[in-house]
């Protein structure tokens, strides 16, 4: 039987358009109709869904996690000592209260050994639920970079191993890059500079070089895939653009020129307010190394800066979190929303950026990101109206993915 959704309010997120009283119909995963509800003759044909005090809008998607770390401090090393495979279980109901919150799809940005391909392939077989996932595989990093945390002396095997890929130099670059793909990621997630939670002093200066990069977006673009790069100096961001990356990730210390090359070769900006915001909280926390807190401090205007000067030039912002780093669990980053707002985004766009921009960011809007005929059913709904209030996405009350309901108050 096909479902019937009564829609109060409906976001389709093609346009800041908000309908009234509109019928969304649904058959098995697709949409195949929406209509204004006095349009529909016969609700005894339909399952009907009552969201008739419900703000309708698609499914988000968090352009931004890692499903192998939850909220606390985990040093990459310790990814050494367990297997892919404890990595995919752990991931597991961290990717269910994504759902649960209403993120219907994710992009993994770099997890250990594979485990978000494993998860990935287990929730699209149905033998496990959870969002829909876009995988990495391993982060790419440089031979003492950001990720490479493993300092095992080099005669108990040194830090080339299935769970990192540390890389030196062009032809390494490559090979992880065809390494990952290979083993089922969906894009190339780089290092293109140090990192906040990475144990260096300072969180930008630029690590894999322009070469080293282009190998890696040139092997991504021979499949036909995206590739991602997080970069927090100015230089590495610069280095990434040239390099023809997809997605500039936290992109903290960009400058107006950055921003404009952004524009002009339509490259995303993920901005990842929140991830800062957590550590900030809580700087006090001793089980966050004082490295990280020094960084998240040198970083802190920078990266509203950053996120202004993208919503001023007009770069493409797509919603992301880091979902995983201290204090910045998964299905509690919709507190995102509320940062993009705060720093000067409007409610309606900051939804657009964890919809259609997300879903064009993935190369998914044929499928996700709007609700329109012929997408998948991926639909939630806020009580509230977040175009007034936008904390409303922190309590989504129903949750649709592929046309099944998980949500349901
Ligand atoms: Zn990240």
């Amino acid at each position: 039987m096909d479902k019937l959704i009564k829609c109060g309010k409906f976001f389709s997120a093609s346009n800041q358009t908000v309908k009234n009283n509109i019928a969304v119909i649904i058959r098995k995963n697709l949409i195949i109709d929406i209509l204004p509800l006095d349009k529909i003759s016969n609700e005894d044909n339909y399952e009907v869904i009552d969201l008739l005090d419900g703000f309708v809008m698609p499914g988000l998607i968090d352009t931004h996690i890692h499903c192998n770390l939850n909220g606390t401090f985990e040093s990459f090393g310790q990814s050494y000592s367990l297997s892919p495979a404890f990595y995919a279980l752990k991931g597991l109901p961290q990717i269910q209260a994504n759902l649960m919150a209403g993120f219907t799809s994710v992009r993994d940005m770099g997890c250990a050994g594979f485990s978000d391909v494993a998860l990935r392939d287990a929730i699209d077989q149905g033998i496990h639920w959870g969002s829909r996932i876009f995988t990495s595989g391993l982060p790419v990093n440089t031979l003492g970079g950001a990720g490479d945390s493993n300092f095992q002396p080099p005669y108990q095997g040194g830090s080339r191993n299935h769970m990192r890929a540390v890389v030196c130099g062009v032809e390494e670059a490559r090979q992880a890059a065809r390494f990952n793909f290979k083993y089922g990621a969906d894009q190339v997630k780089m290092l293109a500079t140090s990192a906040v939670l990475g144990s260096s002093d300072e969180a930008g200066p630029q690590e894999l070089t322009y070469e080293e990069m282009r190998a890696m977006i040139e092997v991504a673009e021979f499949n036909g895939k995206i590739s991602a790069a997080h970069a927090i100096g100015n230089k590495g961001i610069k280095a990434a653009i040239k390099a023809g990356v997809t997605s500039i990730e936290h992109g903290s210390f960009m400058d107006e020129e950055a921003a404009e090359m952004m524009c002009e070769k339509g490259i995303y900006h993920v901005p990842t307010l929140i991830a800062l915001e957590r550590i900030l909280e809580h700087i006090d926390d001793k089980s966050i190394p004082s490295y990280a807190i020094k960084k998240a401090k040198d970083c802190e205007q920078a990266r509203i800066k950053a996120f202004q000067l993208s919503l001023k030039k007009g770069v493409k912002i797509a919603f992301g979190t880091d979902a995983a780093t201290p204090y910045n669990k998964h299905g509690e980053q919709a507190y995102e929303f509320v940062l993009m707002v705060k720093y000067g985004m409007k409610p309606a766009d900051a939804i657009i950026s964890a919809t259609k921009t997300a879903a064009e960011l993935l190369r998914w809007d044929d499928r996700l990101g709007t609700l329109e005929i012929g997408k998948l059913a991926d639909i939630i709904s806020t009580r509230e109206n977040p175009l007034e209030d936008i904390s409303a996405l922190g309590r989504v009350s129903f949750v649709m993915k592929d046309g099944e309901i998980y949500k349901r108050e």
